[in-house]
């Protein structure tokens, strides 16, 4: 039977857990139930690199730091130009380099290690590899899907790089589920059963975060009132705390004061100061946990520091639970101002507060559950018996109820998820079901959810709170008629700041509009309706289809930081220019229908899934796109020539003789594969050939019902009686033609003047190329 687990993929630790009768937590291969979220890439010669995860990667962090990953969660769907990413650059933090990647858009991060580029996403696949192996070895069953628990305030991004790491592992995510919501399910709150309402604020004090959130939790359902905490604030700055006096005690029993003892460090060879800062910091966290159970503890790093004659300089210090309180004392301070801050903006008090809920390894040192007892009152405060195991038992417990099939608890054998008794031993499953309380969990849109309009005015999809799933449809206008592309962008507005999505881009082929279409008038300008759904991972998903065009439609495919975004906007760059150039308009012409089919390539770049990038085909549309550029530059159009010719022989195509004819389509067909695969020298060439060759004298009736035809399509709507006038010259010459008789060419002559005329005109005349829609 295929298993389904729980996953917790801590920014410090990650951990797995799977419900059977109980939960329990899923040894790794160490034995441990905790796995340091840490990758080490091994470059390894003529083959791919190796990934050493956990517990020993840790250990490669000491001698490797360069290639080894650490807190990679922070990176996970963000921006190589976020504050944040920025920070932690600054920070030096992190030990690998990081750099915009060179595939994705300019925005997306690149990490460097093993001699390679890896996205966040890869990184921590690798991590969710290790997890899912480890996993399948203890329970010796494949595991297939997981609920994988994030952040409260992860955002779209972020949400969607997590499921793409879990599908580049392998793995199927029945839900991504807020780490609150988790931790509260391990500690059973979800049983509150229907009018008694409760309200808690759970806090998670983790290796590098704090973060705060607050849920009211009724009838089973968990709903996330408000969140906050501190990104930077986590056991690794009381780790550091701890340094900071030990060195300051070394130097203090040395008889010599920091600066000296600092400048030692700073002169160690680099390979060995940061070997020294490892052992150091390890050392440090050592004596941290262990004072979270004994009253006095000892650090010691020994024979790696020497002074400046040579001699050994060791660093030792004592510490008692008083000192580090006395520490960590600032922090606490911060801290309870972050909670406080928290109730005031979700406009709550103290004593409307039922529980809090403590997870997360930090939460073991006891002056932290002592400050929040001396806040909420000390019967509030609940500690969890495995605080850094907690969310991912809660993730457990959620999947175990997604799953499609269980483990009859009395029998153990398979049975339906929603089966009332067990097929094979006849035990109360629905009972058993109902006492064990919640049956689902309902979220709630976390943010408000727009769609630009012309003129940067938006338009709201979704409010912030709407219960999940939800979905929203709209109907847009196309700012005009004949509009062929349609760039939608989606946003949130987070802090005040618009925060995008994505972008979705559509491309409407007008001679797809049939004659039989009767919803679509040709005068009206096309309306387009836009699909905005949320799913219940608060994943959002988009589609947009032309009204009564059911064939012209994207569906999914917001760019998210991707190889995609970076094309879709070399081509949105592309498109401005020539706006502003303000090409002639069969130059633009045959640059829209490039950019049509431009935008149907892109959206073919990256796997939906997984995440992956088909490399070569990026470089292919990077190609078209700069030719597109050339061509419209040079203001030629091959591709509004090929319409030409093509509708003249279709059209008037009795008028031709048939092997004039043949070489004409051998032609064309020249120049659409030079214009396909062809360099531009190639295509231009190409197009001469066929210029040649329409100069033909056996085409001039052709060429001149053709263009009689094309200037009434011009004149249709501003000049009606000129168009009919055209119509009624163009019949007759058909006419006789037909007849085989000598057309009239007097006729011509007198009307092929004012034809040419608006057809010069229309080629002179410069088109604005819209993309906008509007309400
Ligand atoms: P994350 O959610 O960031 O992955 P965890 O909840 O696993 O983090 O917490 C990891 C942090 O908890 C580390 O900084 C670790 O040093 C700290 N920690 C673990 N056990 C204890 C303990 N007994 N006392 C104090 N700190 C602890
Ligand atoms: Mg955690």
């Amino acid at each position: 039977m295929k298993k389904s687990i729980g996953i917790d993929l801590g920014t410090t630790n990650s951990a797995a857990a799977i419900k059977k009768v109980r939960v329990e937590v899923l040894k790794n291969a160490e034995g441990e139930l905790i796995t340091p979220s840490c990758v080490t890439v091994r470059k390894r010669l003529m083959r791919k690199p190796e990934f050493i995860v956990g517990r020993h990667a840790l250990e490669w962090l000491r001698q490797e730091p360069e290639q080894t990953i650490t807190a990679v969660k922070r990176l996970i769907g963000r921006n190589f130009h976020d504050p944040e990413v920025q920070e932690l650059i600054a920070s030096g933090r992190f030990r690998c380099r990081l750099s915009a990647h060179s595939h994705g858009s300019r925005n997306s991060i690149a990490i460097q290690a093993g001699g390679r580029e890896f996205s966040p996403e890869e990184i921590s696949a690798q991590i969710l590899v290790k997890i899912k192996a480890d996993a399948e070895r203890v329970l010796g069953d494949t595991v297939e899907t997981a609920v994988i628990t994030v952040p409260a305030y992860f955002n779209d991004k972020q949400k969607h790089a997590t499921r793409a790491a879990a599908a580049l592992a392998g793995l199927k995510v029945s839900r991504l589920l807020p780490e609150p919501t988790a931790a509260a399910i391990s500690f059973g709150v979800d049983q509150v059963s229907g009018d008694e309402g409760k309200t808690v604020l759970v806090f998670d004090f983790g290796g590098g975060t704090l973060d705060l959130s607050l849920l009211a939790i009724s009838g089973g359902q968990i709903i996330e009132m408000a969140k906050g905490g501190d990104m930077w604030m986590g056991g690794e700055d009381i780790d550091n705390l701890l340094v900071v006096h030990a060195l300051r005690e070394t130097a203090a029993r040395e008889g010599m004061d920091d600066v000296r003892l600092r400048a030692l460090i700073g002169r160690m060879e680099p390979g060995q100061r940061s070997r020294f800062l490892a052992e150091l910091k390890l050392a440090a966290e050592k004596a941290k946990i262990a004072l979270s159970d004994n009253p006095e503890v000892f650090l010691a790093v020994l024979g790696l520091l020497t002074d400046e004659d040579g001699d050994p300089l060791n660093i030792e210090a004592e510490f008692c639970r008083e000192q580090i309180e006395e520490l960590m004392a600032p922090m606490l301070t911060a801290m309870l101002k972050l909670v406080r801050s928290l109730l005031a903006e979700a406009h709550f008090t103290k004593d409307l507060i039922d529980h809090v809920l403590l997870v997360g390894g930090s939460s073991r040192i006891p002056c932290v559950a002592d400050a929040l007892r001396q806040e909420f009152g000390a019967e509030k405060v609940l500690l969890h018996e495995r605080p850094m195991l907690a969310v991912a038992e809660g993730a457990a417990i959620l999947s175990h109820r997604l799953a499609d099939t269980q483990e009859c608890p009395a029998c153990g054998k398979e049975t339906g998820q929603h089966e009332p008794v067990c097929p094979h031993c006849g035990f109360d499953l629905a009972q058993h079901t109902a006492e064990q309380g919640l049956v689902d969990i309902v979220h709630a849109a976390a943010h408000d959810y727009f769609i630009r309009l012309e003129n940067d005015q938006r338009f709201l999809l979704i409010r912030k709170n709407t219960p999940l799933p939800c979905s929203s449809t709209e109907v847009f206008h196309l700012v005009d008629a004949e509009q062929e592309l349609v760039h939608m962008q989606f946003y949130n507005v987070v802090n005040g700041r618009e925060e995008s999505i994505g972008d979705l881009w559509l491309g409407i082929d007008h001679d797809m509009f049939s004659a039989d279409s009767k919803t679509v008038s040709p005068d009206a300008p096309p309306r387009v309706a836009v699909t905005l759904d949320i799913d219940e991972s608060n994943l959002v998903s988009v589609r947009a289809a032309l009204v009564g065009r059911p064939e012209v439609k994207v569906a999914g495919t917001l760019s998210r930081g991707k190889a995609d975004e970076k094309l879709f906007l070399l081509l949105e760059r592309t498109i401005s220019e020539a706006d502003q150039k303000g090409y002639s308009t069969y130059t633009v012409a045959d640059l829209l229908c490039r950019a049509r089919s431009i935008i149907r390539l892109i959206q073919q770049v990256v796997d939906e899934r997984s995440g992956e990038v088909n490399e070569s085909l990026c470089q292919q549309i990077e190609e078209k796109i700069s030719k597109a550029v050339k061509i419209a530059e040079a203001e030629e159009a091959p591709l509004t020539r090929i319409y030409y010719a093509e509708s003249m022989l279709t059209d008037y195509g009795m008028l031709i003789e048939t092997p004039l004819q043949e070489r004409i389509r051998k032609k064309i067909e020249r120049l659409r594969k030079a214009d396909e695969e062809g360099s531009y020298e190639e295509t231009m060439q190409a197009m001469e050939e066929l210029e040649l060759l329409l100069e033909h004298p056996g085409l001039n009736t052709a060429h001149a019902l053709t263009q009689i035809e094309n200037a009434c399509e011009i004149c249709h709507r501003t000049e009606p009686d000129k168009a009919k006038r055209f119509m009624r010259a163009a019949a007759e010459v058909l006419a006789a033609a037909e007849k085989g008789e000598e057309p009239c060419f007097e006729q011509l002559e007198a009307i092929m003047p004012e034809v040419e005329a608006v057809l010069d005109q229309h080629a002179s005349s410069t088109q604005e190329i819209h993309r906008g829609i509007r309400r």
